[in-house]
């Protein structure tokens, strides 16, 4: 890993949040919200809450810790949840897990209206579950989950693993062949170069906590799809409120466009910090993406050595 490299720039810019009207397609994520809420036990939950997502950008003096990013390559699928109320954004055409062409190119929005703050009052998980676990996640999931169509292809549901106290916590997509043989995620090909990227950060994977955005595997790997993630995050939601880690890092597109909710391409923002529920929120590209394009191990390894500067950690010596 230490071929990763090179110095970072803070930039911090504050983050103006738009679009606050309901459309048809909000107001359908909104009753499966509802549905959802009911078949969890969760009760009423629509209350009036203000967005907490803030994009940094500008000076390092006005937000120590976030720093500049710079923009190349990779665009993934916008799959993931959104919530853009008005602003189509841009998606380039995009390689998938196992590396084929799909999607794109919406019309292009400007920057400070393509990021859309989780609207007030509908994010379910905004506030903590009173004396909620890992354990009580796990728990509520069950042995033989079926709420999504993932579970015809599953062979073991894959929860998340590492430490539930840890500062960290690294965000993936969804199992892939071996995390579903395994129940483990982050055990394959990707997974491995995870474990040389976190022990280049002078860590060991078990100081951290890793989990995806789906815990079942989507067949052939594909990206999760939107119903999967909206029947899924919810458990994510909580396992992050109760790790409530210092720094998420999102490992690709799908986990940075679930929990910023947006459409755009993770490349348009990698690098950058935002604000999710009280923890410091990154993206970066993800490790498979890695395996197929080692050029891109220097951009992820600045993002890296900016979450590092965040924990206080000394790259480690070779
Ligand atoms: N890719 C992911 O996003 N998650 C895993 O657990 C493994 C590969």
């Amino acid at each position: 890993m230490h071929n990763f490299s090179t110095a970072s720039h803070a930039k911090v810019v504050s983050f103006k949040p738009t679009g606050e009207s309901l459309d048809l397609e909000n107001r359908d994520r909104i009753e499966a919200r509802l549905r959802y809420a009911n078949d969890l036990g969760l009760g009423p939950f629509y209350l009036n809450r203000s967005s907490t997502q803030t994009r940094y950008t500008g000076s390092a003096a006005q937000a120590p810790n976030a720093a500049n990013a710079s923009r190349p390559s990779e665009e993934r699928n916008a799959n993931a949840l959104s919530i853009a109320a008005s602003a189509p954004v841009s998606v380039a055409a995009s390689p998938n897990r196992s590396g084929s062409a799909v999607s794109a190119a919406t019309k292009p929005a400007p920057a400070s209206t393509s990021f859309m703050p989780a609207p007030s009052g509908l994010s379910l998980f905004d506030e903590r579950i009173e004396g909620d676990s890992l354990g009580l996640i796990r728990e509520a999931i069950g042995d033989n989950c079926t709420r999504c169509k993932l579970h015809k292809g599953r062979t073991k549901l894959v929860f998340g693993v590492g430490n539930p106290k840890a500062e960290l916590v690294f965000v993936g997509e969804g199992p892939g062949r071996d995390e579903d043989l395994q129940g483990e995620p982050f055990v394959g090909r990707a997974g491995k170069l995870l474990t040389q990227m976190i022990e280049a950060m002078s860590l060991r994977r078990e100081d951290v906590y890793i989990c995806n955005v789906v815990k079942c595997r989507p067949p052939e790997n594909r990206l999760p799809e939107k119903d999967e993630i909206i029947t899924c995050s919810p458990f994510l939601m909580r396992q992050l409120a109760v790790i409530q880690p210092k720094v998420i890092c999102c490992l690709g597109s799908c986990s940075a466009q679930t929990l910023l909710q947006t459409t755009q391409g993770i490349s348009r923002f990698r690098g950058e910090w935002f604000d999710f529920r009280g923890s410091k929120l990154i993206a970066t590209y993800h490790p498979a993406y890695l395996l197929r394009n080692p050029n891109a191990k220097g951009e992820v390894w600045k993002d890296l050595q900016k979450v590092m500067a965040v924990l206080g950690l000394q790259p480690k010596r070779k």
